[in-house]
C-alpha cells in the first residue's frame, strides 16, 4: 500500500476518537488511510517529520469573518485560517438571505479554507455594520423589516450544503437604540426553529436580559462571546461568580463560545469561570479585519490563552475539532481522524513563550506557552503556514486599552502583567 503523505511521530490528540498517542497518519487521494504505530515510511510519497509536535484533526473555527471585500468585516480566510491550521471555518453572519449569493461565489468557492456559514436574520447581514463604536455607521437591525424569518429560513432551506445555523447580534447600538432588539431576536429564534438549526447570539450592551438570553435560548443554540466582561457578562459585577441563569442555560445544552474577536475575550472573565470549572464549548475567534493583527491574532493564539487559564489540552483539541464538528450538526463528515475521511490535519507545536499577553483590553498575562501552526493539510493537500506580522502588536494593545473604562468585570488595574 502505498501512501501521498505520512505524517510521522507526532502526538495525535483526536478526541472525538478516543485518541491520544504518538502514532503516525498516513494520507492518501485526499482521504484519512490510516493512523497508527509505526507505518512503513518506504511506502510514502513524502514524508512530514512531526517529532515533538501535536497532530490533530484539521482545526475548525465557528466564528469567523470570510465575506472578503464585500463587508467591512471579512477578510482572507486562506491567509488566516488555512495558513494557520483552520481548515474549517464559520462565518458568523456576514451575509444575509440578500447577499449570501455573492458569499457562495466570491467566498465560499474561492477560498480553499472549507467556509460554511450562519444566516444573518438581517437581510444584507453584515455589508454596513462596522467594527462597532462608530455612531455613523447604522447597525443591521436599525429597522425592524431588515429581519425577517421566512425568507430567512427559505434561504437556509435553498442553501442547506453551507449553511449551518442562523446569527444575530444582540447590541442597542445597531437595532435603534434597542427599540428592535427584542422582536429581532424573538424572529431570529423563529428562523432558526423552523430550520432546526442553531442560533448563535452576540449579546452584550443589550437591552435584552440574560433571562432571555441565553435564559430562553434552546439547546444547541450558541452564546458566542462568552468571555466578555461588558454588560450582559456571564459574570455577575457585584458577586465576582458566574449568573446562576448561565450555569442553568448551560446545563440545559446552550453552547458556550468563546469568539474573541475585538472585544470578547477577558482575562479577568476566564479566570472566574475557570475557578468555577465553567469551560467554553468552543473556543472560536471571531477573525475579522479589526482582530487578526492583534488583539485576537488567530485561533491557535485563542486556544493558548484557555490552555493559560488552565484548560486541558485534550479540552481545547476537543473544542476546536469534534465537539465545533457537533455543534453545527456536522460531526459525521469533519472533526476526527477516522479513516476514510477528507484528509483535513494539523500539525501544532506547543512553544515556550514566557512572555506578556493580552486579552481584548490589553489586560495582561505572563504566558508560558504558546500553541503554534506548524503544517496543515486540507483534502490531503498541504497548505502554506502563515506569519503573524506583529507579535505583540504594540499598536493593538495602546488602541484597546481605550475600552477597558467599558468593562463591568476587570482587573483592579490595567497593568504591564511582568
Ligand atoms: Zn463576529
Amino acid at each position: 500500500m502505498r501512501y501521498d503523505w505520512l505524517i510521522r511521530g507526532g502526538r495525535v490528540i483526536d478526541p472525538g476518537n478516543h485518541l491520544d498517542a504518538i502514532v503516525d497518519v498516513a494520507l492518501q487521494d485526499g482521504k484519512i488511510l490510516a493512523v497508527a504505530e509505526a507505518l512503513d515510511p518506504g511506502s510514502a510519497n513524502q514524508v512530514f517529520d512531526a517529532s515533538g509536535m501535536l497532530v490533530t484533526p484539521g482545526l475548525i473555527d465557528l466564528h469567523v469573518h470570510g465575506y472578503d471585500l464585500v463587508t467591512p468585516l471579512g477578510l482572507d480566510i486562506d491567509h488566516y485560517c488555512l495558513g494557520r491550521g483552520v481548515t474549517t471555518a464559520v462565518d458568523a453572519g456576514s451575509a444575509g438571505c440578500d447577499t449570501f449569493a455573492g458569499f457562495r461565489a466570491f467566498a465560499a468557492e474561492r477560498f480553499r479554507t472549507r467556509l460554511l456559514a450562519f444566516l444573518h436574520i438581517s437581510r444584507t447581514g453584515l455589508s454596513f455594520a462596522g467594527l462597532g463604536g462608530d455612531s455613523e455607521v447604522p447597525g443591521e437591525l436599525e429597522a425592524l423589516r431588515l429581519a425577517n424569518a421566512r425568507d430567512c429560513a427559505s434561504c437556509v432551506d435553498a442553501n442547506r450544503d453551507l449553511l449551518v445555523g442562523i446569527k444575530i447580534r444582540l447590541s442597542s447600538s445597531i437595532a435603534d437604540a434597542g427599540r428592535n432588539e427584542a422582536e429581532a431576536f424573538r424572529r431570529a429564534q423563529e428562523a432558526a426553529a423552523t430550520v432546526a438549526l442553531p442560533l448563535m447570539v452576540h449579546h452584550n450592551f443589550s437591552t435584552v436580559p440574560l433571562e432571555d438570553c441565553p435564559g430562553k435560548l434552546r439547546a444547541g443554540d450558541i452564546w458566542t462571546h462568552c468571555f466578555h466582561g461588558f454588560p450582559r457578562s456571564i459574570v455577575d459585577p457585584e458577586t465576582r461568580r458566574i449568573h446562576a441563569v448561565v450555569h442553568e442555560a448551560g446545563k440545559r445544552g446552550v453552547r458556550f463560545d468563546i469568539g474573541h474577536g475585538q472585544g470578547s475575550f477577558n482575562w479577568t472573565v476566564a479566570e472566574i469561570a475557570a475557578a468555577e470549572g465553567f469551560w467554553p464549548w468552543t473556543i472560536s475567534s471571531d477573525l475579522h479585519r479589526g482582530t487578526a493583527e492583534g488583539p485576537c491574532y488567530d485561533l491557535p493564539m485563542v486556544m493558548s490563552r484557555l490552555l493559560h487559564v488552565g484548560m486541558p489540552l485534550e479540552a481545547v483539541i476537543r473544542a476546536t475539532t469534534s465537539d465545533a464538528a457537533a455543534c453545527i450538526g456536522w460531526e459525521d463528515r469533519i472533526g476526527n481522524l477516522s479513516p476514510g475521511r477528507e484528509a483535513d490535519v494539523t500539525v501544532l507545536a506547543l512553544e515556550d513563550f514566557d512572555q506578556p499577553l493580552e486579552d481584548c483590553q490589553s489586560q495582561m498575562r505572563r504566558v508560558k506557552q504558546l500553541l503554534r501552526p506548524r503544517a496543515v493539510w486540507r483534502a490531503g493537500i498541504p497548505a502554506k503556514i502563515t506569519h503573524l506580522r506583529h507579535f505583540p502588536n504594540p499598536e493593538s494593545i495602546a488602541h484597546q486599552r481605550q475600552q477597558w473604562p467599558r468593562l463591568i468585570v476587570r482587573d483592579a488595574a490595567l497593568s504591564e502583567g511582568t
